[in-house]
């Protein structure tokens, strides 16, 4: 039942946007599609093809995909039951969980490895901040059903180019770092090693680092306590503990990397906040946002297929913060285009209405924009709001010109220039000149 009087209002008090999630408006929505057009270019060069799964999943899908005792299920998941049917949903906040489910559901791995990427909203319960919000988007890509370490040097170099694409430069505005998390019975060995380091120290411990240190000690040495930091910095490292097959899929990495001309730094204590990662695990970060410095995070999840109780397949990827990377983009001062309209379209008589409107159609068709004023006025506020649009040129549907099937071309980026007329039987003649304006 819906708590009515919690929601009926008899003031009408406006409603607002639930904290952290924000509207995107124009003209920032341009940014968007901007930004978004550039990676759907990259993604189709390198074959990784879209995929749109549901915004709300099971919550046992995340639950036994990223772990329990992971940041994400302990504390941030928006999860709901559907009181239609008793049925527990999460918002998703995450996107590989889904993009396993989906490819499991429906046998898409069968005929060999995919690559996919999506674009979409997540949802996550943290404390709303600069780069930090409860609604935020993702660009993502999914490697599955590929071994490796090729496929994981791929996903990086993507990053690479996207940035350059963007305008971005690394080394000065991104850096990559680097670890490996080698596999699951060389975590056991260093994660034995790692808790009775944590038990030498447990005085020092925080209450978080207390309680995750038998559940999941590697989480510990992602802390961001800084009273911690002489114990993290201390502790065993698990690079130490890897075995030749993992150690050789490292260097098969860093090799490509190295041949590419991609700088990265080693970090041995790069975890990631997801269950499922092993091998190969990485991250872009920037000093150009303060402490919401990481704007694209991924590894390999060879496990997570089978966990999720798919045919077992590897898997390896990435997810890139858009609000992050939006703000880096303005942070290094990156000029992004704004949409261009060509044409604004006066019509100082309701009478010739039809035939203007017949002519819009024309001109949009060949490729021109074009915005009508809405509605009769004086011609000065059409002239006016011709202005304020910013168009390149106003189209005035005077009578006289429409009785001859013309209309009159005004440019109103040049102080000087003069209008002209053109013919209205004839717009794809002279569509171009609007258009490259
Ligand atoms: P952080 O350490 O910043 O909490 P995370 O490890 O939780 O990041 P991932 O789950 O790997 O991040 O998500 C990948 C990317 O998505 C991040 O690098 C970041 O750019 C973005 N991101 C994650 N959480 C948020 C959020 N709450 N608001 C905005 N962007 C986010
Ligand atoms: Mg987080």
């Amino acid at each position: 039942m819906l708590e009515l009087n919690r929601i009926m209002d008899p003031k009408k008090t406006p409603l607002q946007a639930v904290k952290g999630m924000n509207d995107i408006l124009p003209p920032e929505s341009a940014r968007w599609e901007w930004f978004e057009a550039k990676v759907r270019s990259l993604m189709q060069r390198y074959g990784y093809a879209n995929l749109r799964t549901p915004i709300v999943e099971p919550t046992a899908l995340f639950v036994r995909g990223l772990g329990e005792v992971t940041d994400i299920v302990e504390k941030e998941m928006y999860s709901f039951e559907d009181k239609m049917n008793g049925d527990l949903l999460t918002l998703r906040p995450e996107g590989t969980a889904g993009v396993v489910r989906a490819m499991t559901e429906h046998s898409f791995l069968r005929d060999g490895g995919k690559r996919l990427f999506y674009i979409g909203a997540m949802f996550r319960h943290e404390r709303p901040q600069k780069g930090r919000l409860r609604q935020f988007h993702q660009v993502g890509v999914e490697a599955l059903g590929f071994t490796g370490p090729d496929v994981d040097a791929e996903v990086i170099l993507m990053c690479r180019q996207l940035w350059r694409e963007l305008g971005l430069v690394e080394g000065r505005d991104l850096r990559l770092e680097l670890n490996s998390l080698g596999q699951p019975d060389e975590r056991g060995l260093h994660r034995l090693a790692l808790i009775s380091h944590l038990e030498q120290h447990v005085d020092l411990l925080d209450e978080e680092a207390k309680r995750r240190m038998y559940s999941n000690p590697l989480r510990v040495l992602d802390t961001k306590n800084p009273a911690l930091q002489a114990v993290v910095e201390a502790a065993p490292q698990l690079m130490d503990f890897l075995g030749a097959e993992s150690l050789a899929h490292f260097n098969g990495v860093r090799a490509v990397l190295d041949a590419a001309g991609v700088a990265y730094r080693i970090n041995p204590r790069l975890v990631r906040g997801m269950d499922y990662y092993n091998l190969t695990v990485f991250e872009w970060v920037t000093d150009k946002l303060g402490a919401q410095g990481t704007v694209c995070a991924g590894g390999r999840y060879d496990k997570l297929i089978e966990q999720l109780g798919g045919k077992p397949a590897p898997g390896v990827g990435w997810g890139m913060g858009i609000e992050r990377m939006l703000m880096l983009l303005e942070e290094t001062g990156q000029i992004l285009p704004s949409p261009t309209l060509h044409a604004y379209a006066i019509v100082p008589s309701a009478q010739g209405l039809p035939q203007v409107m017949v002519a819009l159609e024309a001109l949009r068709a060949a490729g021109v924009s074009v915005v009508m004023h809405p509605g009769q006025s004086s011609m000065k506020s059409q002239f006016k709001k011709a202005d304020a649009s910013g168009a390149a040129y106003a189209l005035v549907f005077g009578e006289d010109e429409l009785a001859q099937g013309q209309v009159a071309v005004k440019p109103l980026r040049n102080a000087g220039a003069t209008q002209y007329l053109r013919s209205l039987v004839s717009v794809d003649d002279w569509a171009a000149e609007l258009r490259n304006a």
